[in-house]
């Protein structure tokens, strides 16, 4: 049987990034999901608004075209990025993409927490984070789930997110 040579491009025109996060839940912090205040006792720690989702869509971005992580281009040494809304660190994860010719394709991404329930407010973060993004609505998915109560985001200590992206060459 005779090899198939590998004529993949070294650039191709499509490219898939995944990002994880995690952040702690702790009192008197807000609870900022995907660029939207959730009403909660408690909120993620975090140098920035902590906002474990926008962070986990952020890195599937950057990680799409090989450019690092969020930590590194926003050290949570910087007092720069003390408490900053992390929807605006999207943004420019965007227009780092942009620049290199690479548009959001689509966006899937999983907020995993037990509490509280976030259901009502997906949409909200899906608008917030359409916009950041620069793509339609029906390019972006944001789910939730629990862990069944067990694990760090089963008893409430954390809230994690995970996001898969694919980028297009335009
Ligand atoms: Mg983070």
């Amino acid at each position: 049987m005779s090899k198939t040579p590998n004529t993949q491009p070294l650039t191709p025109n499509l490219r898939i990034g995944s990002g994880y996060d995690v952040h702690r839940l702790v009192e008197d912090r807000d609870l900022i999901l995907g660029g939207v205040k959730i009403p909660f006792e408690k909120g993620t720690l975090g140098h920035s608004d902590g906002d474990v989702l926008t962070h986990a869509i952020a890195d599937a971005v950057l990680g799409a075209l090989a450019l690092g992580d969020i930590g590194q281009h926003f050290p949570d040494t910087s007092p720069e990025f003390e408490g900053i809304y992390s929807i605006k660190l999207l943004e420019h994860v965007v227009s780092l993409i942009k620049a290199k010719g690479y548009l959001v394709s689509n966006m899937d991404a999983t907020l995993i927490l037990q509490r509280p329930k976030v259901m009502d407010f997906l949409p909200e973060m899906r608008q917030k984070l359409s916009e950041a993004l620069g793509i339609s609505l029906d390019q972006i998915s944001v789910k939730a789930t629990t862990t069944e109560g067990m694990g760090m985001t089963g008893n409430g200590d954390a809230v994690a997110a995970q996001a898969v992206c694919l980028l297009s060459k335009f």
